[in-house]
């Protein structure tokens, strides 16, 4: 068994877990006892931290006590962020304890990120002499955030069915990885009614919090773009992108093309993006900057809808009368302004 301040920063692990079903109170007790309270108080607190931080933060484990209430605040977190029942929200969370793992890591020795991926399974071979770690390409295809130009396997060597990465490059891979886990263990689950009692005023807290900032969203003018009127593919790709899910490169492609024919800058489409949970601004505007021409001596642009159904981003099941009568998704946009004039 591993030191309890391990346990405390690495709640995930399967020796944090064995620790709470062998010395942890029950869930009625974690629930309403007093000497939880704190335990609570932090939970929360780790939801607060990644809805606004996107880092759940980072409390004193100098004693065993705060080891403990550290660790206990880590099922009740992930308990209220269900009852909060919104799949931003436990993305968003998600990522806030991946991306506070993803930090201590980078200051772990590599033979714990190696244990933390076998629990992953994740297939690294390490070589502590050449000081070299090596990943299973399918593994890497699975984990690493290829959505990145420098994450491409294009971009990486390849050898033997394995690609050679950095202590950095596997702490950024069990990132991902966990964020993935805690995402869909989040989706799955069902609200239990006492946790909801127990928390009712944080959670209703969180769901207003989260109503205002769509609405933010929603009513933010871009440009002169008016986004009730963007086609069906468009408005559901950038709601994947916004809400951090994992948008193929050919859907962030046709969008950035689409919104930059509608001559959108630079900075319009990344305030767009900016509300993705993941969202990071130089990268974004690299992609952003290669796709308008800005960065390049090509403009691309956006397929039309023929080619849009072929790659699988035209959701056919919400297409509308104006997408029977179009090619084009500009033209869709186009044709709703043209409805609007006609308005009497
Ligand atoms: S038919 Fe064209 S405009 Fe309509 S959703 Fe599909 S790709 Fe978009």
């Amino acid at each position: 068994m591993r030191e309890l301040t391990t346990l405390a920063k690495y709640p995930f692990l399967h020796d944090t877990r064995h620790y709470i079903k062998e010395n942890g109170p029950s869930v009625d007790e974690l629930l309403h006892d007093l000497p939880y309270e704190r335990a609570r108080i932090i939970g929360i607190e780790r939801l607060d931290n990644a809805f606004k931080n996107r880092d759940v933060g980072e409390r004193s484990l100098a004693n065993e006590s705060d080891c403990i209430m550290e660790i206990l605040s880590y099922p009740l977190a992930r308990m209220v962020a269900v009852c909060i029942g919104d799949s931003y929200f436990k993305k968003r969370y998600a990522l806030g304890e991946a991306y506070h793992v993803y930090k201590q890591l980078l200051n772990e020795p590599t033979s714990f990120l190696l244990a933390v991926a076998q629990e992953f399974n994740v297939s690294v071979q390490h070589n502590p002499e050449k000081n070299t770690i090596k990943i299973f390409f399918k593994d890497y295809l699975r984990n690493a955030p290829t959505r990145y130009r420098e994450w491409k396997m294009v971009n990486r060597g390849i050898g033997g069915g394995f690609l050679t990465i950095s202590h950095k490059d596997l702490a950024r891979i069990l990132l991902e990885s966990l964020r993935e886990r805690i995402n869909e263990e989040l989706l799955t689950r069902e609200c239990d009614k006492s946790v909801y009692d127990t928390f009712s005023s944080d959670i209703q807290r969180f769901q207003t919090m989260l109503a205002m900032q769509k609405k933010k969203i929603e009513a933010a003018p871009v440009g002169k773009v008016s986004i009730e009127k963007l086609p069906p593919c468009m408005k559901n790709i950038l709601s994947a992108i916004q809400s951090g899910e994992n948008v193929p490169h050919m859907g962030r492609f046709s969008l950035v093309a689409f919104l930059s024919s509608l001559r959108l800058s630079t900075n319009e489409v990344l305030k767009l993006f900016s509300s993705a949970p993941d969202y990071q601004e130089d990268k974004t505007r690299y992609q952003v900057e290669h796709i308008t021409g800005a960065s390049s001596s090509t403009e691309y642009k956006c397929p039309g809808c023929e080619k849009m159904r072929t790659y699988g981003i035209c959701p056919v099941d919400k297409m509308d009368d104006v997408c029977k009568k179009v090619r084009h998704p500009l033209s869709f946009y186009s044709n709703k302004w043209k409805q609007e004039k006609q308005k009497p």
